[in-house]
């Protein structure tokens, strides 16, 4: 459902992504890790178009994202995407950071729009919290608010860029396991982080990038008894 073909990227002098090729195949789940400044992130806001690539192609869920792509809208809807910080709507409750998308996108009417947003809150355990405000839960509360918003807009592909690393450590658990669900459940995932008990427990593939390049990928268990790269083994040697 995505395929990645030479894709590049500069900003400005600064070439950023460098012949990325990636191909992910509907409910495979892949992480990806690398050094801070290594274009992970980039690489993520590509997909979603978020970012514009300048060299390559980029086909998300049978659409080639171009950059006079008028129909993003459409793409956006097969991708949901979770970040680092929630990006929760402060004023507005839990229940309608939920259906705000699905009312004005989808033209769900309200009825609709709350009772699939219940379905998706009791699912990550916050259902009972829906009236309250994101600023009333703690982080690990607003991140599985975030994780419902985007699947309201029933995505086929959810991308996560540390959706963990600003949370206190007692609560990245709970974010993770909603996380394992999904990929349970058969989701199509790529997520960004360092939590590699997480990528051993679901991925199918882990990718190292460094300085704009994949370097390596592989299964789980032969990429971290066996980087092939002295690049990927000082990587690991510093996050395990
Ligand atoms: P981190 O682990 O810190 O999140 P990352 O691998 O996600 O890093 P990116 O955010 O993709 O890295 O950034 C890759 C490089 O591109 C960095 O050197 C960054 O400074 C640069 N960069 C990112 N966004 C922009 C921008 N909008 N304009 C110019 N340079 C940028
Ligand atoms: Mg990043």
């Amino acid at each position: 459902v995505i395929r990645l073909k030479n894709v590049n990227k500069w900003y400005g002098e600064f070439h950023v992504l460098k012949n990325i090729n990636l191909e992910v195949k509907k409910g495979e789940k892949i992480v990806i890790c690398g050094p801070s400044g290594s274009g992970k992130s980039t690489m993520i806001r590509c997909i979603n178009h978020l970012e514009e690539h300048q060299r390559g192609d980029i086909v998300v869920a049978g659409t080639e994202l171009k950059d006079d792509l008028k129909n993003i809208e459409l793409v956006r809807r097969e991708v949901g995407m979770c970040f680092q910080h929630f990006n929760l709507f402060p004023h507005l409750s839990v229940l309608e950071n939920c259906t705000l998308a699905q009312m004005w996108v989808k033209k769900k009417s309200q009825k609709e729009a709350d009772a699939l947003a219940m379905k998706y809150l009791e699912r990550v355990r916050i259902a009972e919290q829906a009236h309250k405000f994101p600023g009333q839960l703690s982080g690990g509360q607003q991140q599985r608010v975030a994780i419902a918003r985007s699947l309201c807009m029933e995505p086929q592909i959810m991308l996560f860029d540390e959706p963990t690393s600003a949370l206190d450590p007692e609560m990245v658990r709970e974010v993770l396991d909603v996380m394992v669900e999904l990929a349970e459940d058969g989701m199509t995932m790529l997520c960004v982080t360092h939590e590699m008990g997480f990528a051993r427990e679901v991925a199918d593939r882990v990718i190292f990038m460094d300085a704009g390049e994949i370097i390596e990928q592989n299964a789980p268990e032969a990429f971290f008894s066996n980087p092939q790269f002295d690049r990927t083994q000082n990587f690991l040697q510093q996050i395990i």
